[in-house]
C-alpha cells in the first residue's frame, strides 16, 4: 500500500485526486488530509477515507469540527502550521501538494525534507523557492513528480533521456477566455468574465492566472527549476483545443508530445502511480473527434505576463518569489474589484523592476522578498 497525504484536499485538484484514489484503493491509502476553511467538505472526505490525521489551517473552522473529525477516528491538528505538522505526525510515501499559492511552500518543503515523493500541483512553491526545493529534494532523495498538466506532459515525454538531449520544450496554453479579446478591452474585463475558462475547470486563482497568461509565466519558471532548463529553451504555444498538453524537442529534431482530454485526473493519476501506470475507468480518448489541432505563437503585447515569466526564469534568485507574491495580491485585488485586469501583469512588472536580487537566496531571504513584494504591490495599487 502506498500511503498518501492530500494537502488541499477540498480544492479542485484535491477533489479530482480523491476521485482517482477511489479507483486506486487497492494500492493507495490516504493517511492524511489538510484543508483551510471548507470543513463541510473536509468532514465528508474524512468520513469516506478515514485518514489517520486531519489538518485544518483556519483555527476557528478547525476548532468547530474537531470533535466530529475525532468521531471518524482521526487525530486533528489545527492552526497555520497544520500542513507541516500533519506530515511530521504521519510520514507518508507520497504527498500531493495541492494547496494554492505561497501558502503551499512550507509543506512542499517539508515533504522533500522527509524524503517523500512530492506530487506537485502547487507550482507557486517552485516559482518562489525553486533553488531550495530542488536542493532539498536532491539531498533527501525525494522525487518530484509534476501534477501540472503541461509539466506532466514534458516529464512523460522526456522519459529517461538526459536533459542535454532536450533542445527545447513547448508549453501549450489554451489562450484562456481572452485569446481573441482586443487589447483595448483588457482594462474593463470583469472577474465573472475572467473566471469563465473555455477548457479547464479549476480553482479561482489559477483561473484568473490562466486568463492573464500569468499561469504560463509561472509555468515557465516552474519548468526552469523542475527540468533545469534555461529560459531560452522554454517556448509557449497557444493550442486552443487543450489536447496536446506540451511537447519536447530533442537535439535530433524529434518532437514528443503527450495528448489527452483536458482533465486533471490524467496527470494526477500519473503522479500517484509513478513510476508505474494504472488503468483508468474514465474511458479513453478519441483523437478522431479532434480533427483539427492548431498551434499559434502567443501575443506578447496583449499578454505581457509571458515576458515576465522568461525574465524571472533568467534572473533567478528572489525574482520568482517577487513575481508570485505580487501576482497573488493583484489577483485578490482584481477579484475584490479593487483593481483592473490589465493592472495584474503591469503591477507585477513594476514591482519586479524595483526589487534587489541576490543570486543564491536562503529561505529567509525568499520569505522576506515575498513579504516585501506583497507590501509593494499593495502600495502600487493603493489598497
Ligand atoms: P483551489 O482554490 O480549488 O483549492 C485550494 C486548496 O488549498 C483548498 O483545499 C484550500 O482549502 C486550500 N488552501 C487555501 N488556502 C490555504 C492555506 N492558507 N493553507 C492551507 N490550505 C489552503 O485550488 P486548485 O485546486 O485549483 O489549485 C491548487 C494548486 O494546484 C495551485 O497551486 C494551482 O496552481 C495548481 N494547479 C491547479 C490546477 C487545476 O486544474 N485546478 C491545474 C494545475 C495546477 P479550502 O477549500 O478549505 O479553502
Amino acid at each position: 500500500m502506498r500511503t498518501i497525504s492530500l494537502l488541499g484536499s477540498t480544492g479542485s485538484v484535491g477533489r479530482s485526486a480523491i476521485a482517482v484514489l477511489d479507483e486506486l484503493r487497492d494500492t493507495h491509502r490516504v493517511v492524511s488530509l489538510v484543508a483551510h476553511t471548507n470543513t463541510d467538505l473536509l468532514l465528508k472526505q474524512a468520513e469516506q477515507l478515514r485518514p489517520e490525521v486531519v489538518g485544518v489551517v483556519d483555527v476557528t473552522a478547525g476548532r468547530a469540527c474537531e470533535t466530529a473529525l475525532r468521531a471518524f477516528g482521526c487525530r486533528v491538528i489545527v492552526g497555520p502550521d497544520a500542513a507541516v505538522q500533519v506530515l511530521r505526525e504521519r510520514r507518508p510515501d507520497l504527498v500531493l501538494a495541492a494547496i494554492t499559492g505561497a501558502a503551499g511552500l512550507p509543506s512542499s518543503l517539508e515533504a522533500v525534507k522527509l524524503g517523500a515523493t512530492l506530487a506537485l500541483a502547487n507550482k507557486e512553491a517552485l516559482v518562489m523557492a525553486g533553488s531550495p526545493v530542488m536542493a532539498l529534494a536532491k539531498a533527501n532523495c525525494a522525487s518530484i513528480v509534476p501534477v501540472d498538466s503541461e509539466h506532466s506532459a514534458v516529464f512523460q515525454s522526456i522519459g529517461g533521456e538526459p536533459i542535454e538531449r532536450v533542445r527545447r520544450i513547448f508549453l501549450t496554453a489554451s489562450g484562456g477566455p481572452f485569446a481573441d479579446l482586443p487589447a483595448a478591452e483588457f482594462a474593463t474585463v470583469t472577474p465573472e468574465q475572467a473566471l469563465r475558462h473555455p477548457t479547464w475547470q479549476m480553482g479561482r486563482k489559477i483561473t484568473i492566472d490562466s486568463a492573464s497568461m500569468m499561469n504560463k509565466a509561472l509555468e515557465i519558471v516552474e519548468a526552469h527549476w523542475l527540468f533545469q532548463l534555461e529560459s531560452e529553451r522554454i517556448d509557449v504555444l497557444v493550442h486552443r483545443q487543450s489536447i496536446v498538453h506540451s511537447m519536447v524537442e530533442f537535439v535530433d529534431g524529434s518532437i514528443l508530445a503527450q495528448l489527452g482530454v483536458p482533465s486533471m485526473t490524467v496527470p494526477i493519476r500519473y503522479a500517484l502511480s509513478y513510476p508505474s501506470r494504472s488503468n483508468t475507468r474514465e474511458g479513453y480518448f478519441d483523437l478522431g473527434k479532434f480533427a483539427k489541432l492548431t498551434f499559434e505563437a502567443p501575443d506578447h503585447t496583449r499578454f505581457p505576463a509571458l515576458r515576465l515569466g522568461h525574465d524571472v526564469a533568467r534572473a533567478g534568485g528572489l525574482a520568482g518569489a517577487v513575481l508570485n507574491a505580487s501576482n497573488e495580491i493583484a489577483v485578490e485585488a482584481f477579484l475584490a474589484r479593487k483593481t483592473s485586469f490589465d493592472r495584474i501583469p503591469a503591477v507585477a512588472g513594476a514591482v519586479l523592476e524595483r526589487m534587489t536580487n541576490v543570486s543564491h537566496p536562503t529561505l529567509d531571504q525568499i520569505l522576506a522578498a515575498d513579504a516585501w513584494a506583497r507590501e509593494e504591490t499593495r502600495r502600487c495599487l493603493s489598497i
